[in-house]
């Protein structure tokens, strides 16, 4: 990495190397920008170094005691199988750092100078470097700075609970674990923990886990999880942590005392805008946090874009490269491209998995005139023999006026790679009839998805005949 720079012009400074930022420098320097990125911390961002995929390792890691306990039905002898944290923790690592050679040498290749530093804005155009106290002018910023783990209200203790930065990186497996957390990083954990072998408890303060997704999916991944052995605690909070020897003491809102190995909060995540200076630089902040972009991903000041997390629009790693792309095309490729954020598919690596794309049940029943939802639930083929008593939930939102699929929500085996072929299906505009007039592919369970007749639930169907 070069960490000297003279002051001298850049057509573009990055400020963070993660999903978008890396994408938008690639992409604009091969337009022929001069590109500059800087980043505090590793390159490759949240997603590769603490985010999707070490998460996605562990999960593939959690699943294997569900494979073994599942064989026994297919006529396999399993010997009492051991799990080792350290070696996955540390093949986990040697794959992180693996990949973030791989986005150091694509940015190295595509031309782009990367200085290792947090670097704040001073104004509109020109850009201070912390570890050299150098600053670097530049024609335009784009703030690529992702997001933060929020550290919710503080309480007595607090500095004995981790986040999933640290969640990462635990010298050993604990055995018994509370979570702090009812969203999709909090569930996610929740299952990884419980699938190597740990007791755990998720304290949620709402009514029910995963806000935001379709009730259904939210009662059954729920009782799944339970039926797993996992203990939801809904309508309290951690109020209180206290450290007893090598061991914690939780203290809910009701008074309950849990003793555990590690007290971990996963309550969401805030946009990464702490002293960066973007106050003093005029830039201003959305309603819901974040910085404010138009549909171009433009701030406030003309020379300064932002894009990701740090926009709070929708957080994820797929709509961060895309919007990085658009930047890139729209300011150094004279082709101006916005990104279109609806229907997009999403996946919760939960156990089972969750695969959603498009409106859920309540958000079409208010919107829509009228709707009809198509909703199964099974048994899949392999959980005969094995044993498990895990069902896959499938379910269809259709837009009855115009037989349009707005919405497509699945939990069970495979759900993340299901939602994105479907998605596309989705994004087209297909009917229900485009489904219908699909041959099913059996046996899978995705052939329910084609193969749903009758509706469950249909709103608005007076109102019509009317
Ligand atoms: C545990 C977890 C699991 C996740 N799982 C998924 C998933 O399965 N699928 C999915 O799509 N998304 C997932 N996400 C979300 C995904 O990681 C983010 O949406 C994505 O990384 C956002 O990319 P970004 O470019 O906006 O920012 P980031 O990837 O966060 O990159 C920002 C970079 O900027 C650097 N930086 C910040 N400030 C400065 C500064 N002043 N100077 C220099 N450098 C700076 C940071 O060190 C960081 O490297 C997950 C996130 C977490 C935390």
């Amino acid at each position: 990495m070069t960490t000297s720079v003279s002051a001298n012009d850049v057509d573009l400074f990055v400020i963070g190397a993660g999903s978008g930022g890396v994408r938008a420098a690639r992409i604009a320097a091969g337009h022929g920008a001069r590109v500059m990125i800087a980043e505090e911390y590793r390159i490759g961002g949240t997603c590769v170094i603490r985010g999707c995929v070490p998460k996605k390792l562990l999960v593939y890691a959690s699943r294997f005691s569900h494979d073994f306990a599942e064989a026994a039905g297919f006529g396999w002898t399993v010997p009492p199988a051991r799990f080792d944290w350290p070696t996955l923790i540390a093949n986990k690592d040697k794959e992180i750092a693996r990949l973030e050679g791989v986005y150091r040498s694509n940015l190295e290749k595509a031309g782009v100078e990367i200085v290792k530093t947090r670097a704040v804005i001073e104004d509109a155009n020109n850009i201070r470097l912390l570890t050299s106290g150098a600053r670097v002018r530049c024609g335009h910023i784009l703030v690529a700075t992702g997001g933060v783990p929020f550290a919710g209200h503080p309480i007595p203790g607090f500095e004995h609970a981790i986040s999933s930065n640290d969640a990462f990186h635990l010298p050993a497996l604990p055995g018994e674990i509370v979570i702090q957390g009812g969203g999709y990083i909090a569930v996610e954990f929740a299952c990884i923990f419980s699938g190597l072998g740990a007791r755990v408890k998720l304290v949620y303060r709402g009514e029910n886990i995963l806000r935001g997704f379709d009730d259904d999916v939210r009662s059954h991944v729920r009782a799944e999880m339970e039926m797993r052995g996992i203990e939801v605690i809904v309508g309290q909070v951690v109020t209180a942590i206290e450290k007893r020897d090598a061991r914690y003491i939780a203290t809910l809102t009701g008074g309950r005392k849990i003793e555990a190995d590690r007290v971990m909060f996963a309550v969401g995540r805030k946009p990464n805008i702490a002293n960066l200076g973007i106050e003093q630089a005029g830039i201003r902040t959305a309603p819901l946090g974040g910085i404010a972009v138009d549909a171009y991903s433009r701030t406030s000041v003309p020379s300064i874009y932002a894009i990701g997390d740090v926009t709070n629009r929708i957080n994820l790693t797929p709509v961060a490269i895309r919007e990085g792309h658009a930047f890139a095309d729209t300011v150094f490729g004279g082709r101006p491209a916005i990104v279109d954020h609806a229907n997009v598919p999403t996946a919760v690596f939960s156990e089972p998995e969750i695969g959603a794309v498009g409106l859920t049940e309540a958000q079409a029943s208010e919107r829509l005139a009228r709707v009809d939802i198509y909703r199964t639930t099974f048994r899949p083929l392999k959980a005969t023999l094995s044993g498990r008593h895990s069902r896959v939930l499938m379910k269809l939102v259709i837009d009855a006026t115009t037989d349009r699929v707005v919405g497509v929500h699945i939990v069970g085996e495979g759900a993340g790679e299901m939602i994105q072929l479907i998605g596309i299906a989705v994004k087209m505009g297909a009917t229900k009839a485009d489904l219908d007039a699909t041959m099913a592919v059996h046996p899978t369970a995705a052939e329910e998805l084609v193969t749903m007749r009758q509706p469950t639930v249909r709103y608005g169907q007076e109102e019509a005949g009317k």
